[in-house]
């Protein structure tokens, strides 16, 4: 038997996500961010019909990531997010690196003289993440100065939002005020225009101020809303956008019945007891646990779907193993599909109820259980 679950990719979905970004930022370029194995979805696949689809660049976090897709031969443009190790292997795979500092600059400088080419960089500048990104009084001349160096063509300028999934928008406002004045001066004494990208999903969702020349969203390609919550806090734009386009979750996870058994009330189930039957149950257990990226904390906490119902997790989950009380579910039986995440008959379960009851964000559901599930595509 197959541990964990099955991951079932719908490559339609995310093409049909990629239309309504690119409806919103009014066929800006879009560089599409596919780390970590594209949030789980599968980098490979993903890569390629994001690129069939018309994205201009694909994003990863590091070279290795890179590597994969150029040898699964994958030609498009990538932009290597957070990487700088062996920048030989920038110039052997045809990457485009992001360069965060000086020091960096300088060796892809080198690099690219002594191999006789221009080496196109683009430049991240910190506004107020504390990430990543060159920062400090002299911002302005490091950039200047790379953009000046051998062999070294600048042809981005780049910064990344802490917040712009927030109703308040005012330390966005100020991320994108900071990020405009350094673009100007950096212009201003190189007299050119630099082309240059600033939004993640929520900014693309809900801040027009910050699609710039191009937007470099994530989480939405693949169906999901960055905000914490979907009421009246959700900035308006993004409330409008999400009644005008409806993205489409890209990824459902299932398992299956492993076997079913009748239990008498008052029966603990799992490590610790924290569950005891209130009445007489039919408990199915499920080949899938927190090794597999369901998550702990989700322990007599999350639901699964069964023939359509919902079906509480009760007990601890295990390391392989999930208990489930099936006792509402009419016929449930062995084999029977369960779903992790998504949709089955009428009911759905989101990577946002899952991310909200784990404690989490989105973002680390997909991840978590995408990277550990064997992966079908569709589409
Ligand atoms: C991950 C990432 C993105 C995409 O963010 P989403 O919230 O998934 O849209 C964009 N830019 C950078 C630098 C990132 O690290």
């Amino acid at each position: 038997m197959y541990r964990g679950a099955v991951a079932e990719i719908n490559l339609h979905a995310i093409a049909s996500n990629l239309q309504i970004v690119k409806k919103l930022v009014k066929n800006r370029p879009v560089i599409a961010v596919v780390k970590a194995d594209a949030y789980g979805h599968g980098a490979i696949e993903v890569s390629k019909k994001l690129y069939q689809q018309g994205v201009s660049y694909l994003a990863v976090a590091f070279t290795s990531e890179a590597i994969k897709l150029r040898e699964a031969g994958i030609s498009a443009p990538i932009l290597v997010l957070f990487d700088k190790g062996e920048v030989e292997q920038f110039f052997d795979f045809g990457l485009t690196p992001v360069i965060f500092s000086l020091k960096s600059a300088v060796s892809f400088s080198r690099i690219a003289k002594k191999r006789g080419i221009i080496m196109k960089v683009h430049a991240k500048v910190d506004t107020g993440m504390g990430r990543m990104g060159l920062s400090g009084m002299n911002v302005i001349n490091d950039v200047v100065k790379i953009s000046k160096m051998d062999n070294l063509e600048l042809v981005g300028l780049m910064s990344h939002f802490s917040e712009a999934d927030l109703f308040d928008r005012s330390y966005a406002e100020l991320q994108l005020k900071r990020f405009l004045d350094m673009r100007r001066k950096i212009s201003e004494i190189l007299k050119r225009r630099i082309f240059s990208h600033l939004a993640n999903s929520a900014a693309v969702l809900s801040f027009q101020d910050g699609y710039l020349d191009a937007v470099r969203p994530g989480l939405m390609l693949y169906g999901h809303l960055p905000f914490s919550r979907f009421d009246s806090d959700v900035p308006l734009l993004a409330r409008e956008n999400n009644q005008m386009y409806s993205l489409i979750p890209s990824m459902r996870v299932t398992s299956g019945v492993l076997c079913t058994k009748t239990m008498p009330s008052g029966s603990p189930i799992s490590y610790g007891r924290t569950f005891i039957t209130k009445r007489k149950s039919r408990i199915g257990v499920i080949p899938l646990g927190y090794a597999d990226g369901y998550s702990r904390s989700l322990s007599n906490n999350a639901e699964v779907l069964v023939r359509g119902r919902r079906a509480p997790v009760v007990g601890r989950i295990c390391m392989d193993l999930t208990m489930v009380d099936l006792t509402d579910v009419k016929g449930a039986r062995e084999n029977d599909e369960v779903v992790i995440m998504g949709t089955q008959g009428k009911e759905s379960i989101t990577a946002y109820e899952l991310a909200v009851k784990a404690g989490t964000i989105p973002y680390e559901i997909l991840t978590s259980l995408g990277n550990r599930s064997r992966k079908i595509y569709v589409g």
